[in-house]
């Protein structure tokens, strides 16, 4: 996310904080690369404008340039400038202050992922907040649409209104909010039909159905790889049925990120959530101050914790924990790890979200270390026996041949596999005395 954008402003800074001391002119040579790095990433030239003319004020005052580290204050101003345009401190939640059931209505683009992200909001609610879902297509444009939105409900385990041929979207909305209160929905989230531009015809139908629901929320999806035209949508879809949040998908690409960076100033509506992929659970909060610190590579801890922590089970963390100590850690727990790890997501994306390693992500993509080596690794260890698994040192020539045409690997990989589960359980091993010998001290102190 934002890895073009992130590399030139680390350069910028890189340079900045080679030189010291700063005059005003090396910051207002900054700020030109800095607002080169932000027209590059897509942002749109009035908000590009207002972050550089806000920025330069507070960077070639006499208290940075006289500062102990004023290249490091310069990356503190341009951070603060950032979580503004994107939002300010903390992610707006849903809004779900209104009386049951409770109507969200999805705008957007066709292709933006509002069908998916319907899905995705349904999910949330109902695992996160415990809420119940309505699910409603009131696509009639396209004929798949909302068989694609039922089978989505189906996944994410909640209810979708049936399908009656021949409705109206204005219709179809009635009889959404309508089962809603019958069958006592928490909320009814409203799909939209989108089209491949925007049309006077999509307005005035967006228009009609907020008219008869009245939603607690009017979201509109935006696929952050649209760049610039994102703004002209997002322009016209507020000016018809003023949005309340937005969420943006996609994010988990390579989009450049000018979208999101200009999204706030151009409605005024929070980004709420962000699309961090194709599944049903990939889909985020939007803290704009993480989304500041991943951009300036300063890494996103606190997502990451969060993240281990919803994903790593803890029970067998301790298990194994446990199992190290009396050293006693065989492939099975090895492979259980590398579950773990997997489990969380590609390794380039947990990487991101480690503070100074937005260089050396790039280098991990070209070397292609990513979960499918993982994958790989979990694959040989399942192909092994019960006794290989415990005991590795019984791993010869024939064994391995076996093993690897079973997982459809090489020896050199399984090699690579053994050789590296030696050495953690060498680290291990070492670890431990160490620790023992603290622990002895400590004792005795
Ligand atoms: P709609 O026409 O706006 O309803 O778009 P869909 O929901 O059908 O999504 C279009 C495509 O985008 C589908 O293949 C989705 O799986 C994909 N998609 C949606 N959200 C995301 C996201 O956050 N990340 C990625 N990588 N793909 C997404």
């Amino acid at each position: 996310m934002f890895d073009a954008l992130s590399g030139k402003l680390g350069d910028v800074f890189d340079r900045l904080r080679r030189r010291g001391a700063l005059s005003e002119s090396d910051v207002i040579e900054a700020m030109r690369d800095i607002r080169l790095a932000l027209l590059e990433a897509d942002v749109a030239l009035p908000v590009v404008r207002d972050f550089i003319a806000k920025v330069r004020l507070q960077a070639v005052g006499a208290e940075v340039l006289r500062a102990v580290s004023p290249g490091q204050q310069v990356v503190k101003i341009v951070n603060d400038a950032l979580v503004d345009a994107l939002g300010g401190e903390g992610a707006v939640p849903l809004n779900l202050n209104a009386a049951s059931p409770i109507p969200f209505l999805m705008v957007g683009l066709q292709g933006s992922g509002k069908t998916t992200t319907s899905g995705k909001i349904a999910l949330l609610l109902k695992e996160k907040q415990r809420k119940k879902v309505l699910l409603a297509s009131l696509d009639t444009q396209r004929p798949a649409a909302q068989l694609q939105l039922a089978q989505l409900a189906e996944r994410a385990g909640v209810a979708s209104l049936p399908i009656v041929p021949g409705e109206t979207p204005v219709q179809i909305a009635r009889r959404a909010m309508e089962t809603g209160r019958r069958e006592v929905f928490d909320v009814v989230i409203l799909d939209t039909a989108g089209r491949l531009a925007i049309d006077q015809a999509l307005m005035d139908e967006v228009k009609a159905i907020r008219d008869v629901t009245a939603p607690a929320e009017t979201l509109l999806v935006v696929d952050a790889m649209t760049g610039q035209d994102a703004l002209a949508t997002a322009t016209a879809f507020n000016e018809a049925v003023s949005i309340t949040g937005i969420v943006m998908t996609r994010l988990d690409g390579d989009a450049r990120g000018g979208a999101a960076l200009s999204m706030r100033a151009v409605t005024g509506a929070p980004i709420k959530l962000m699309g961090m992929g194709e599944k049903l659970d990939a889909l985020e909060p939007f803290h704009p101050e993480r989304i500041a610190g991943r951009i300036l590579g300063m890494g996103d801890i606190v997502s990451l914790v969060e993240k281990a922590a919803e994903n790593v089970d803890q029970q067998k963390a301790e298990q194994l924990a446990k199992k190290m100590a009396r050293g006693k850690f065989d492939l099975e727990d090895y492979a259980e790890q590398l579950k773990q790890i997997t489990k969380m997501g590609s390794l380039s994306g947990i990487m991101g979200m480690l503070p100074g390693v937005g260089k050396i992500k790039q280098q991990l993509a070209e070397a292609d270390l990513d979960t499918s080596i993982l994958k790989r690794q979990a694959a040989i260890i399942s192909s092994m026996t019960k006794a290989e698994r415990a005991n590795p040192d019984i791993m010869k020539a024939s064994r391995k041949k076996r093993v690897a045409a079973g997982s459809g690997t090489s020896v050199q990989e399984v090699n690579r596999l053994l050789k590296q589960f030696e050495q953690m359980k060498d680290m291990m091993k070492r670890a431990q005395k160490l620790g023992q010998k603290g622990l002895a001290r400590g004792g005795l102190a």
